[in-house]
């Protein structure tokens, strides 16, 4: 008896073994099966912890580990996820198949300063990280030999609670690496940060097949300043910001070089990572070739990509920081404090021009880009002082216009009816797949039993969101019982889920609330408003539109319409992009460089209410969702407000409503299912990161 028990704990062990192995590999959170493993092993704990399957099985309980090891489901669904990932890195890759001569040869190295993979591994806060996740995803699909680097952060980003007065309180937890899908590489890398050293150490994240290695100061041997470096994203003063860029793009070089790996092409996504081509710059340097030679090779090999045009979104250093932090190094780079400097200035001539790492990457890197067409057209207008043209054609920036990681987004109620009729292999495949062209085939009975489930799905979401918000306040029992009354699961249900950044104007909606009222509260073409977002912690006014919208949602005749969900993240994205009938995008034209949230609506047959901003002139043909305004400015923010809430009005009472709710006899919205048919012939094929990559793969060759 007692060998057998010691035998049978052994291979217990091996059993939990096994699942924390798959749970290190982030393949599993772009497939299904895995997902409902991890669920399945606690579903409470699973809950709790945002869906972090190590932090799950870090609290099985003896008895719940005693039922699963003699579960022979649960033992068959591990077997089937174990094999599908081994198969998946093993299988022959469409870049193996398809990529050109002088495409193979490439080492792609990839910078960011966030990624968003997963709810559960906090190192991101907003779009940039959801593209750079997406980016990785796809990369590992298609065998695109990538590896990333980033940084580690002890608290990540903030989680967002609102007070009983709407007030943003920022929360900041401390994460247990035991439970991130990470992995110690052994390898500690120093950085010159002014005139002390920097040790950082080297962590590696696996994402199907592709490597993100992350930087983390946490160690020892730094002081405790140093150490908390890495402790928040985007915290900290300007001081902080520039140590971590430092970090990030010198750090990062030099991880990469202690790895052994041999990249040959170097894309910063974001300038926050353009002190990445100093330090190759110091390095190259060092092996005797000429300034200009450097500088040529630098360029040649290096990709950039610019993400916003709002001013406040480039990052500007004042030359005493910057003098400060690289003074030291100007003997090793060869260059002089003005030449540095000039590197990073619009106008080299201009001594008092702060340094911009926008400028920086652009001026070292060959093939710049923006995120949509449009955004590539304002980029040339917005950089001709660095190339001292005058005309914004003669500016080499071009665009590549986002995407989102398709089997990532898409809800798992929706697959099988995928599965079924746009055979063969309609998720994976090649850059330029298409199975959406088959979408007619889908019977719109069933799209239309899809699309109400997953309102359901985001309805029975927000009450019980909104329970939990009203128990944490302490606020009153009435507020429970309406949260429990809350929504309707066959109204029409219009999304608005952001980063609170005051350009995307959150509460424009609200702008003449009597008539918002009249639509919300229409006797039988009601409608009804979820929202989430988060702002900076230092950005009051975007705090104050979550505050604005906090108080709508308790106001007579919007309480029970309106709904705000706390802490926005990857989780909360997912519920309300697959749930809602309506995307609603308002942002202040042209200041959304892309935008990719409303991109996930369509996998699930939402529609498309935005501005023509971003990547929805691209898309937009009449047919396919609706368009705001005519993407004329009006003279003044307050006049383009009006305008362009008074379009939305009229969009709501003509049209998008009075669509929705008209059915034929057998209670099916006919016209509309055309528009949601439309919307997913043309936005599914085109945007999304195999699309996207397959075009980053021309600029990287
Ligand atoms: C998709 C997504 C984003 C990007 O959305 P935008 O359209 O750029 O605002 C940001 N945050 C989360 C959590 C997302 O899911």
């Amino acid at each position: 008896m007692p060998t057998r028990k010691r035998g049978q704990q052994r291979s217990s062990a091996d059993l939990f073994g096994r699942v924390a192995k798959l749970a290190r590999n982030l393949w599993w959170t772009w497939n299904p099966d895995p997902q409902r493993l991890f669920a399945g092993l606690d579903p409470v704990v699973w809950e709790a912890s945002n869906h972090n399957p190590l932090t799950t099985l870090k609290h099985l309980s003896p008895e719940r580990k005693d039922a699963l090891r003699t579960d022979a489901g649960f033992a068959r669904l591990l077997r089937d996820c174990e094999r599908h990932l081994a198969e998946y890195l093993k299988a022959r890759t469409w870049f193996q198949r398809r990529a050109k001569p002088d495409q193979k040869r490439l080492r792609i190295a990839y910078f960011c300063a966030e990624f968003a993979l997963h709810e559960s591994f906090p190192i991101y806060s907003g779009g940039l990280g959801v593209l750079a996740g997406d980016h990785l995803k796809s990369a590992s699909d298609l065998g695109i030999p990538l590896i990333a680097v980033g940084l580690l952060y002890r608290r990540g980003y903030y989680r967002q609670q609102l007070a009983t007065d709407g007030a943003t309180r920022a929360i900041f937890p401390r994460y247990d690496f035991s439970e991130l899908p990470i992995s110690s590489t052994d390898h500690v890398v120093t950085v010159p940060l002014g005139r002390r050293l920097l040790r950082a150490k080297v962590w590696c994240a696996q994402v199907g097949r592709v490597p993100l290695y992350l930087l983390d100061t946490d160690v020892p041997e730094n002081r405790p300043t140093d150490r908390r470096l890495t402790e928040r994203l985007y915290g900290g003063d300007q001081e902080t910001r520039i140590q971590q860029e430092i970090l990030l793009g010198i750090g990062g070089v030099r991880a990469l070089e202690a790895l052994g790996t041999r990249s040959n092409v170097f894309h910063l996504n974001e300038g926050h990572a353009a002190f990445c081509n100093l330090e190759r710059l110091r390095a190259l340097r060092t092996r005797g070739l000429s300034h200009n030679k450097v500088i040529e090779r630098i360029r040649s090999s290096s990709v950039f990509t610019t993400h916003t045009p709002v001013p406040a979104g480039h990052d500007r250093f004042s030359l005493a920081l910057l003098s400060k932090y690289f003074k030291a190094q100007l003997d090793a780079l060869g260059l002089s404090r003005n030449e540095l400097l000039a590197l990073g200035r619009e106008n080299p001539d201009d001594r008092r021009e702060p340094f911009c790492m926008t400028v920086l990457a652009l001026r070292t890197s060959e093939r710049c880009n923006g995120v949509s067409k449009l955004h590539g057209r304002v980029s040339r207008e917005m950089w001709t002082g660095v190339y001292g043209v005058q005309n914004p054609k003669r500016v080499p920036i071009g665009h590549v216009t986002n995407g989102i990681h398709t089997a990532t987004w898409l809800a798992p109620e929706i697959r099988p009816l995928y599965d079924k009729y746009l055979r063969p292999k309609w998720v994976g495949g090649a850059p330029n797949d298409n199975p959406w062209q088959r979408v007619d085939r889908i019977p719109i009975e069933e799209l239309w039993r899809m699309r109400t489930l997953l309102r359901r799905k985001l309805v029975q979401f927000v009450r019980t969101r909104l329970r939990q918000q009203i128990e944490r306040r302490f606020e009153p029992v009435e507020g429970l019982y309406a949260a429990l009354d809350t929504f309707d699961e066959d109204t029409l249900t219009i999304g608005f889920a952001r980063r609170f950044a005051t350009y995307k104007r959150a509460p424009l909606i609200f702008h003449n609330a009597k008539r918002l009222a009249g639509i919300l509260n229409h006797p039988d073409c009601p409608v009804q408003l979820v929202f989430a977002g988060k702002a900076h912690p230092a950005d009051r006014p975007g705090q104050a539109f979550a505050q604005q919208i906090f108080a709508f949602a308790r106001k007579a005749g919007f309480c029970g319409r309106v709904a705000l969900i706390e802490d926005y993240d990857m989780h909360v994205g997912r519920i309300l992009t697959s749930g809602v009938d309506v995307w609603l995008n308002n942002p202040l034209r042209p200041q959304e460089a892309s935008g990719t949230s409303g991109m996930k609506p369509p996998l699930h047959g939402g529609l498309n209410c935005s501005i023509l901003d971003g990547w929805w002139p691209e898309a937009y043909n009449r047919r396919n969702g609706w368009a705001i305004g005519d993407g004329r400015a009006a003279p003044s923010r307050a006049a383009q407000d009006r305008r362009d809430a008074l379009a939305v009005y009229e969009l709501l009472e003509t049209q998008i409503v009075p669509l929705f709710y008209e059915r034929d006899y057998l209670g099916l919205p006919r016209k509309w299912l055309k528009r949601v048919q439309a919307s997913m012939k043309t936005v599914c094929p085109q945007f999304n990161t195999h699309r996207m990559l397959g075009e980053y793969l021309e600029l990287y060759s």
